[in-house]
């Protein structure tokens, strides 16, 4: 029979009761050594030290962009490629989306040589429609402008607000009558020209600016507006943002408006 040695070793290391010294853990040495040689080897193909001669991340990755397409490529298309592979269950919702797109994508890089070009401005660019100017974008869309009050001036110069002539026109129920001065048909003319209200709020911030202005229709008023708000002054920076801000307290009766056709047409008939 043989006979070992006190004291006990596991995994190399004595089983004492006393306070382990670092003569003690020799061997676990011997385990971190392994792991650095297994470390050189990764990283330089050789157990030679491998200080300085690290390969980074990003060049490990090279020609792979990132990790998660380095995963993507290795375990989603890893003998077929993207244009060609078949939806599988397993795939994250990215790559369903993806998948989604891809008959549209193909066609726009499709002829795509020099994919150096393609970044996130070059798709918008490729995938947007493109309208003429129109000659009123400077009156919603400027430096410093207010988005909540440039929205509603754009949707009012479209004359998409809910004003309550079009909710007539589509078949919603509703009083004609002018929130405002409580007079007039409520239309987008209306309320932002031929109301006396939004015309006397409009005709007070003139008036504080020094300047006075005729009773003008609707297109009369935006003509007059692209002829005198030009040029990157103070004066005319200050009426641009008045008078797009003129549309959400004018639109505000519009707004509440909807909000109560909305009310109505949510409950049960
Ligand atoms: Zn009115």
């Amino acid at each position: 029979m043989l006979h070992g040695n006190l004291p006990v070793r596991y995994l190399g290391v004595p089983l004492v009761t006393r306070k382990l010294t670092g003569k003690d853990c020799t061997a676990l040495g011997v385990i971190r050594d392994v792991e650095k040689l297994c470390m050189r080897f990764f990283w330089i193909g050789s157990d030679s030290s491998a200080r300085g001669a690290r390969v980074s991340w990003k060049q490990i990755l090279v020609g792979e962009g990132s990790l998660w397409i380095a995963w993507v490529n290795a375990y989603c298309f890893r003998s077929v490629d993207f244009w060609h592979a078949d939806y599988r269950a397993h795939f994250n919702w990215i790559l369903a989306k993806m998948f989604k797109l891809r008959s549209e994508a193909s066609r726009l890089f499709c002829s795509i040589r020099n994919w150096t070009q393609i970044n996130a401005s070059w798709i918008w660019d490729n995938i947007r429609c493109r309208g003429e100017k129109v000659s009123w974008h400077r009156l919603v869309w400027f430096p410093g402008h207010i988005p909540k009050f440039s929205l509603i001036s754009w949707m009012a110069i479209l004359d998409r607000l809910p004003t309550k002539d079009r909710l007539a026109r589509f078949g919603i129920a509703v009083d004609s009558g002018c929130g405002l001065c409580r007079s007039g048909f409520e239309s987008r003319d209306h309320i932002f020209s031929d109301c006396a209200f939004a015309m006397g709020v409009w005709h007070t911030i003139l008036n504080a600016c020094g300047l006075s202005q005729e009773p003008l229709c609707w297109n009369d008023l935006v003509c007059w507006l692209l002829l005198n708000l030009k040029g990157k002054s103070l004066l005319v920076h200050i009426l641009k943002l008045a008078w797009s801000g003129s549309f959400t307290s004018s639109g505000r009766s519009v707004t509440t408006c909807s909000s109560e056709v909305r009310l109505v047409r949510s409950k049960p008939l």
